[in-house]
């Protein structure tokens, strides 16, 4: 049983903490791997101690993963598509309930969990067209006079998901979702830091009548997530998180020749063209880079910006930067919230400190906030050298580094200027330019004079070392299937 440290933890008695969802059931963990302490971001008081499943649960849910494996990869599409709705019915009726936990565990705003769990509702819904528009087989065409050629798109069969805490309901949503509609049976490792929000989703399936062992929650850390992969039964891992454990998952998955999609990190520009609206650019900057506290994998945390506007640039965003209000999700008035944890918490302030050491300019911010909870203040460093670590590392926080620009070729070298390529901004009111610059940007999602929009039919996922694979849209899709190409006589066909 979970042991409570704060009068807080009374909001969360309906949260099945300290089990697995296994086999459409609750059930004691098999074994514990540690304990782990939830947050309150908003005050830095622990919620709750849970104690984290351990291998023997994470080996238990792949077991019933696949006793439902047959079954499940040959039900009706149109039988999927059905349960999929019904995932999004239930998840839009404890709506208000999702948001109250991300706001309380994530320190989320609560328009950013809203937009966290409704998000999540959408990608239910797209999935659940997607799954009742599937077809048996796909005529391809004559293989040669005599001959016939179809394609069939088969489930890849038994999923490990793993998914970091920053959108917890959505980047789950992402996995979950595709993998039920193309027919294969998942298990799940949210992560530990966010598990309020995330176990809810055991008392969905159970609700929206999934079947037993199509979806499997495993609460534990690390060494879970590790036995999710290195585990024969499996066929394709699906992660989203870190490099530095990403490269992990890939090279473990290599040893089975799992199918893998990672969703890595980011350190992605926002370039701003000499064309613009300042106050309407502000604006833009700082949506890329204060929502969610700057915790976004997409967040435009390098400002590329037109020489012969900076200074006054710099100017308006210092004053928009300090008339920003921090402060508690559950406070309505609040723009932007806390870290997600003393880790987090820890790790904004090192870069800061480097800052500090590297001598860089800070515009505003730089420092914690005094008081209780994971309070930074929003930062900006200008004019920062692309050798800063501050330039070149993703911080995934509140924290953005600019530098000047004096052609749009620079602009497009300084863009490129990264390991990373997941997303990129570009604002100028030359639209054929935008089209340029963002041909030649290397990201997986752009946009032009806009925030950062991300639709179902879409794509998501990142060029260079932001990851492989796209999740969303049809190919996020794909990324749960196989393709068997057949050919037959021409009298064979359907
Ligand atoms: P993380 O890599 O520390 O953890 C991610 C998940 O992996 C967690 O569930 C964790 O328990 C698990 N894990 C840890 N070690 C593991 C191992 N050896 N094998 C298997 N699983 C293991 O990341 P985080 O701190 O939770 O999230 C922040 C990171 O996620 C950032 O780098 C961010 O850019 C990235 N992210 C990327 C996207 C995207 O779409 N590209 C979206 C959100 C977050």
């Amino acid at each position: 049983m979970p042991s409570s440290a704060d009068p807080d933890a009374s909001k969360i008695d309906d949260v099945q903490l300290g089990q697995c969802y296994i086999g459409g059931n609750w059930q004691p963990l098999a074994e514990a791997d540690g304990e782990q302490e939830l947050f309150n971001p908003a005050t830095g008081a622990v919620l709750v101690t849970v104690p984290l499943a351990g291998v023997a649960d994470a080996k238990q849910a792949l077991v019933a993963a696949g006793e439902a494996n047959g079954k499940w990869s040959q039900t009706a599409p149109a039988e999927r598509g059905a349960m999929l709705d019904r995932i999004a019915d239930e998840f839009a009726a404890r709506r208000e309930r999702l948001i109250a936990l991300s706001t309380l565990n994530n320190g989320k705003l609560r328009v950013e969990a809203a937009i966290d769990v409704d998000d999540a509702i959408a990608s239910y819904r797209y999935y659940a067209d997607a799954a009742r528009a599937l077809q048996p087989r796909e005529h391809i065409g004559a293989a040669d006079d005599q001959h016939q050629l179809y394609r069939c798109q088969v489930p890849v069969g038994i999923s490990s998901l793993i998914v970091p805490w920053n959108f917890p309901m959505v980047t789950t949503a992402w996995k979950v979702a595709p993998a039920l509609a193309a027919g294969c049976p998942v298990v799940l490792k949210p992560s530990e830091v966010t598990l309020l929000p995330e176990l809810v989703l055991g008392d969905i399936a159970s609700a929206a009548g999934v079947p037993a062992g199509v979806l499997n929650i495993v609460p534990g850390g690390a060494r879970v997530g590790q036995a999710m992969v290195d585990n024969p039964r499996v066929r394709k891992v699906s992660f989203t998180g870190s490099n530095a454990v990403g490269e992990q998952v890939m090279q473990n998955a290599a040893a089975h020749m799992h199918k893998i999609s990672l969703e890595l990190g980011g350190k992605s520009p926002i370039v701003v063209f000499d064309d613009v609206d300042l106050d309407w650019a502000v604006a833009q900057i700082m949506a890329g880079i204060f929502f969610n506290a700057g915790q976004m994998c997409s967040a435009t945390s390098r400002l590329v910006v037109a020489d012969a506007i900076a200074d006054d640039l710099y100017a308006r965003l210092k004053s928009a930067r300090e008339a920003l209000r921090v402060g508690p999700g559950s406070d309505d008035a609040s723009v932007m919230g806390p870290l997600v944890s003393p880790a987090q918490f820890a790790r904004v302030q090192d870069y800061m400190q480097i800052a500090q050491q590297e001598n860089l300019h800070c515009l505003s911010g730089g420092h914690a906030l005094d008081g209780k909870g994971f309070f930074v203040a929003p930062t900006v460093y200008a004019d920062v050298p692309t050798t800063s670590r501050l330039w070149r590392e993703e911080i995934f926080g509140p924290v953005l580094v600019s530098t000047r620009c004096n052609s749009e070729e620079e602009a497009i070298a300084l863009a490129n200027d990264s390991e990373f390529g997941l997303a990129a901004t570009v604002l100028s009111a030359d639209v054929e330019r935008g089209w340029r610059v963002m041909n030649a940007i290397d990201a997986g999602a752009q946009w032009l004079n806009g925030e950062q929009l991300v639709v179902p039919a879409g794509g998501w996922g990142g060029l260079k070392h932001s990851g492989i694979g796209r999740e969303l849209g049809t190919e996020g899709l794909q990324a749960y299937q196989e393709s068997k190409y057949i050919v037959v006589p021409n009298n064979a066909g359907p």
